[in-house]
């Protein structure tokens, strides 16, 4: 048995609605977890981070109590995860006992091994960003990272001794290049290692929202936030369980997060003797006009619509396709309708009908035998093992390449052996073997593609008529070309993926 496989999102800061941005990152561990349920033990965790000032300050403007406020948000995350087909395991809200508790008690460990002290804090900090910034990070005097105008901020704290992991975490980054990726985050970590680190301020007294601490002022948001990694899969309550997903295999971030995740994070960790994640990876942004899409910049686009319009499952092929996924890039309908209708509806869409249409025609709508071997088969038995490295390496657009490369072959295969003519000709086993390796082709392409499709391919792998489930081990289910059972009956039905000017007029 394989080692357990544990994936992370961040957990959302829920100080408005979800946009785009929310679900791609959630689709993105959605695929890692559906393919590595296939063969292993799997958690898939996401949730909400719901304390902080930012918080408590929108549901003030809101008229609300934090608590009502993110009660009354957090259906609005479930519900978008829903949409876009994601299957978390566990969805935790930094609010729930269950966190609150272990929070606290990691606060009190951390108190008695002398990592937190009390101190006095005097400095820069963004309420947007929940960050704190030295005067020489400032731009223009404002926040690095958003812009706004930050604060100046003078108490008495409790402090991480962050500054005494300092040494510990650039040999760590030293002797372990890849465990933050891509390359351009791990180096920028680097160089904030070198201007060296400040103890870290873990308390506020300014506002109450948040985790409580004995004696007063609440636990500082992002440690708070961080802990939900570990608190989710019962640190210090469930050490069975905790010893099973701990380290995780990956946390997936935004860039603009990484520093909390690469630098603090792993401080802590060791801090209460854990080790680090195995990987954490930051991703890119989603730009509009070569704005980061958020919330704050009012150009975030409703991400309900964009599934109603396109399809739950063609967002998150488009997705994963568009950009690798370490690399920004810019959202346009343009080029979602494109790929929409090329690669979805056209290459994938029409190969299914296409076959399935022949094979009524000529045999009934049954799957033939098959007699001898197939090129096609021998050329894409390697295909399943290469998919699988490519989305564990989070290298999904190289995934999609190569399962694309059956499309196109199995594509070419009808236009190049032209089942009408073999079957005009009476050249019955020829006509069988193609109108095999077609069905063949199409459950291969509808195991491969169901974690990144899972509705679309469901429903493929229905018209296919294929009896087993379709998230069964890839070694097993995709071992050898030939795996679909002669007389099979297929079930034909309305297009995968309908052209979009017909779904714009319903
Ligand atoms: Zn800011």
């Amino acid at each position: 048995m394989d080692r357990a496989y544990y994936v992370t999102t961040p957990i959302y800061y829920i100080s408005g609605n979800p946009h785009i941005g929310h679900a791609y990152t959630t689709i993105v561990a959605d695929v890692l977890a559906r393919t590595s349920r296939t063969f292993r033990p799997t958690f898939f965790l996401t949730g909400t981070d719901e304390h902080g000032q930012k918080v408590a300050n929108a549901a003030a403007a809101a008229g609300k109590s934090p608590q009502e406020w993110c009660d009354e948000l957090v259906p609005r995350w479930k519900a978008l995860f829903a949409a876009y087909h994601i299957e978390y395991d566990d969805f935790i809200r930094t609010t729930e006992t269950r966190h609150v508790e272990k929070v606290q008690r990691v606060f009190e460990h951390l108190r008695e091994s002398g990592d937190v002290y009390r101190g006095k804090y005097e400095g820069w900090y963004c309420v947007d960003d929940e960050t704190f910034w030295l005067e020489s990070k400032l731009v223009d005097g404002r926040c690095p990272t958003c812009g706004r105008a930050v604060q100046w901020i003078s108490e008495e704290d409790w402090f991480f001794r962050l500054s005494a992991y300092r040494d510990r975490l650039l040999e760590y980054f030293e002797h372990n290049r890849d465990w933050v990726q891509p390359r351009s985050v791990y180096n920028e970590m680097m160089v904030f290692l070198r201007e060296g680190l400040d103890d870290l301020s873990i308390s506020r007294t300014s506002f109450d929202w948040g985790v409580p601490i004995p004696g007063g002022g609440v636990i500082y948001v992002w440690l708070d936030a961080l802990l939900n990694y570990i608190t989710a899969i019962g640190w210090s309550e469930d050490e069975a369980r905790f010893r099973t997903y701990w380290p995780a295999s990956v946390q997936l971030v935004g860039k603009e997060i990484a520093r909390f995740h690469t630098i603090i994070w792993p401080a802590i960790l060791w801090a209460l003797s854990e080790t680090a994640p195995e990987v954490v990876f930051a991703h890119g942004w989603i730009t509009v006009d070569g704005q980061k899409m958020s919330k704050s910049l009012d150009n975030a686009v409703d991400p309900f619509s964009l599934a109603d319009r396109f399809g739950a499952d063609a967002m998150r092929y488009f997705l994963l396709r568009e950009a690798p996924l370490g690399s920004d890039f810019s959202y346009s309908e343009e080029k979602i309708a494109q790929r929409r209708n090329s690669e979805l509806a056209n290459d994938l869409g029409n190969l299914l009908q296409r076959t399935l249409a022949m094979l009524q025609r000529y045999r009934d709508g049954i799957v033939p035998g098959r007699k001898g071997s197939s090129a096609l088969g021998g050329r894409f038995e390697p295909l399943p093992a290469i998919v699988r490295a490519r989305i564990f390496a989070l290298r999904f657009r190289e995934a999609l390449e190569g399962i694309w490369e059956l499309v196109t072959a199995l594509n070419r295969a009808i236009d190049e052996r032209k089942p009408w003519e073999l079957h005009k000709q009476n050249r019955a086993d020829e006509l069988d073997a193609v109108l095999y390796d077609l069905c063949e082709g199409l459950r291969w392409l509808a195991i491969l593609l169901h974690p990144f499709m899972p509705e679309r391919m469901s429903e493929m792998w229905r018209q296919l008529g294929t009896p087993e489930r379709i998230d069964e081990d890839w070694s097993s289910s995709l071992r050898a070309w030939g795996g679909l059972a002669p007389l099979t009956q297929t079930a034909p039905a309305a297009p995968l993926f309908p052209k979009l000017d017909t779904i714009a007029q319903t």
